[in-house]
């Protein structure tokens, strides 16, 4: 088993994988359907001892309820991390209009994450059929949320963009989103796994370092929850999201400050 293998084996997952396409009894309007939601997935991959997994449990970062690699899986040797970017069809329809999700970009919040777990579980089982174990934290039923922990609005025992960033796929942005060498527009999922994987390494040393604080997000968010001085309001941005439950039950969505931003496609110049 090597890092070779799952990226190839993910990268023909996600190209034939009929879930990665919207279908047509679900599709919100008949022209969406056999839409695809992600390109290929770009991965990082971290030694499961990495101290920066330890570093997380810090207030400033996750929390002391994040749970190391090493607690999710007994033996754990490496931790995969990779983000699934959205089409260039489900990024354009999100920048018609700044004041509702694209129809478009709910189908890419809901039926994209559900697709998402599915490339976790095939990429465990790839890691099993070869003899490891593989643990998806997200899906494990110790996985919990939490709102007003110790001080912190939102937090969890695993979080896909922190273990991204420890697994060298970038850094965050203003809107904390992660800014990726694909762009900060798409999702990210995780695997532990007992088989020893080559750490990618970070090329980057601090936090926010790929994010040129440009200010387009804050532009964008519909109810200012993004500021260039005091950061990222999660309530305010968690209550619009509740809105948008209400309006588009099962789906919800916004990402706006993800898309017609300097991040959306890549690394912004500075
Ligand atoms: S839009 Fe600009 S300020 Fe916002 S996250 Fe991207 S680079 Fe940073
Ligand atoms: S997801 Fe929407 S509401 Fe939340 S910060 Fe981004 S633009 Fe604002």
């Amino acid at each position: 088993m090597n890092n070779e293998f799952i990226i190839t084996a993910a990268a023909e997952y996600v190209d034939v994988a009929p879930e990665n396409r919207i279908g047509a009894d679900i599709a919100l309007s008949p022209e969406f359907a056999g839409i695809r939601i992600f390109d290929r997935p770009i991965f990082g991959f971290a030694s499961a001892m990495d101290p920066m997994f330890e570093d997380l449990r810090r207030p400033e970062a996750v929390g002391d309820c994040f749970m190391p690699p090493n607690e999710w899986l007994d033996g754990a040797k490496s931790v995969i991390s990779f983000f699934l970017p959205f089409t260039e069809e489900i990024k354009r329809s999100n920048a018609l209009d700044f004041s509702e999700p694209s129809a478009l970009w709910l189908h890419g919040r809901i039926e994209g994450h559900a697709f998402l777990n599915n490339l976790t579980l095939f990429i465990a089982e790839k890691l099993r059929d070869t003899g490891f174990e593989a643990v998806v934290p997200s899906l494990d039923k110790r996985f919990k949320m939490f709102r007003n922990y110790n001080g912190l609005e939102f937090t969890s025992r695993w979080s896909e963009r922190h273990v991204a960033y420890v697994c060298g796929l970038g850094t965050f942005g203003l809107s904390k989103g992660l800014i990726t060498e694909k762009g900060i527009a798409g999702r990210f999922g995780s695997v532990i796994t007992t088989a020893a994987l080559e750490p990618t390494g970070r090329k980057y040393t601090g936090i926010y370092e790929y994010c040129t604080m440009c200010g387009s997000c804050v532009h964008n968010c519909p109810v200012g929850a993004i500021c260039l001085e005091t950061g990222k309001d999660h309530k305010k941005c968690s209550d619009f999201l509740d809105i948008t439950v209400e309006k588009y039950r099962p789906r919800y969505g916004c990402g706006k400050c993800q898309v017609k931003v300097p991040c959306q496609n890549g690394i912004p110049k500075k």
